[in-house]
């Protein structure tokens, strides 16, 4: 076996196997009891899988100064092979790489040809050594390039992984050229790329092992931070998310001087609705009312569900005269809107009050404004829109 003395050598390799033997399990471990807390999501299996593949391939690697066998080097690095690959594939399939994950699979199994082709072939220890840097090198650089490409949302958590991945690809690459050059390289053998090599691959495993589950938790954050800004019914933004999302755009608008309106709608006679056919009908009528207000309105425009059948629309850029506009166009969609479950010629109507947010104006004092609009609505008859009256000045 080619053991060298490790007297001088700043770390102990064989050591350094257990460790991250028990390292890479311990990380199995803590994936496996995270995802036990929420749905079941493929990647983070995969991930614990690879995880835990390494970490048994580790536990090899730190048998073999103690049991020579030729067998137990094959054994040990082609589960490495495998492990590898599986964290590839799992950073595929979190972050949905398709295409990176149709090819993972392939080149895992070429890698693994290669590897064992070069050991029936009697290829020498140094050789090997090469042949398995180039393989580990080859999936950190296809991870490092994966989660450094530049897309949208790119996290900074992402970057981090990214670019340990491309510093341990550095790392593998050296470790192959020294192989090359030098011809001594082992899997046990000392000197400055060894040991920046081991090193930086005990940085990688916390890094990735961290930053994975860190990424797990941010996704489901984001997830969660979804769920709680929309109105799960309609799809639109529930009345929190109204309020914030007018908030910033009526910043926007004043800082580049343009106006915001305000629409406040209800549906007329909605309980007859839900007394003649049912709720089910009625949450079908407050979809559809939401599909075809969406349809009327423009990009930008802002539509909220207050709570019940009560809806409200904020419009960043758009004056009194265009809101009237945007007001009956609303209204008139949701006359021809048609519900399932009811019958063709129950109309839906919506009444709407609708009037310009003065620039100093509190969004509640507008709503409250709408409001009176919006009753105003109602007493003359249901089914039109009504501008609301001007701020009262103050004394
Ligand atoms: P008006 O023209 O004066 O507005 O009459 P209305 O019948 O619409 O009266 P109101 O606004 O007071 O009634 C609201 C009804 O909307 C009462 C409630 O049962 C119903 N509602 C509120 N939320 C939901 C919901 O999520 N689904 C269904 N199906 N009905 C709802
Ligand atoms: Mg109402
Ligand atoms: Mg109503």
């Amino acid at each position: 076996m080619n053991v060298i003395h490790q007297e001088h050598a700043v770390i102990d390799i064989k050591t350094f196997m257990l460790v991250l033997a028990i390292g890479n399990m311990a990380f199995a471990v803590l994936i496996a009891g995270y995802a036990r807390s929420g749905p079941v999501n493929p990647a983070m299996q995969m991930w614990q899988w690879a995880k835990l593949v390494q970490g048994f391939a580790h536990l090899l690697g730190w048998l073999r100064p103690d049991w020579p066998t030729p067998w137990l080097s094959i054994a040990a690095n082609s589960t490495l092979i495998v492990g590898v690959m599986f964290e590839a594939a799992a950073y595929c399939t979190f972050f949905g790489f398709a295409r990176w994950q149709r090819i993972m699979y392939p080149a895992g199994a070429l890698a693994l040809l290669a590897y064992n082709a070069a050991h029936f072939y009697d290829a020498s220890a140094p050789t090997r050594a090469v042949v398995m840097s180039v393989i580990i090198a080859g999936f950190s650089g296809a991870m490092a390039v994966a989660l450094l490409r530049r897309r949208n949302g790119n996290s900074t958590l992402q970057r981090i992984i990214g670019f340990n991945n491309l510093i341990f690809f550095c790392a593998m690459g050296l470790r192959a050229y020294t192989g090359v050059a030098h011809g001594v390289l082992t899997v046990f053998s000392t000197g400055a790329v060894q040991t920046f090599t081991y090193l930086t691959g005990y940085i990688l495993m916390i890094v990735n092992g961290f930053g994975f589950l860190l990424l797990c938790k941010e996704k489901d954050d984001r997830k969660m931070e979804l769920l709680a800004t929309i109105d799960s019914l309609t799809g639109l933004a529930n009345r929190r998310a109204f309020f914030a999302l007018t908030a910033s755009a009526r910043m926007l608008a004043s800082r580049q001087r343009h106006p915001v309106s305000l629409m406040m709608l209800d549906l007329d006679h909605f309980k007859s609705i839900n007394d003649r056919y049912g709720h089910a009908v009625g949450d079908q009528a407050l979809c559809a009312f939401a599909q075809a207000a969406l349809g009327a309105l423009r990009e930008p425009d802002i539509l909220g569900r207050l709570g019940g059948e009560e809806f409200a629309v904020a419009l960043p850029g758009t004056d009194l005269a265009g809101a009237v506009q945007a007001a009956e166009r609303v209204r008139v969609a949701v006359k021809a809107a048609l519900v399932p479950g009811c019958d063709s010629e129950h109309a839906l109507t919506v009444s709407i009050g609708v009037l310009l947010i003065d620039s100093d104006e509190d969004i509640n004092a507008a709503l409250a404004r709408a409001d009176r609009a919006l009753y105003a609505a109602k007493s003359t008859g249901r089914d039109r829109v009504i501008v609301g009256d001007p701020v009262r000045m103050r004394a």
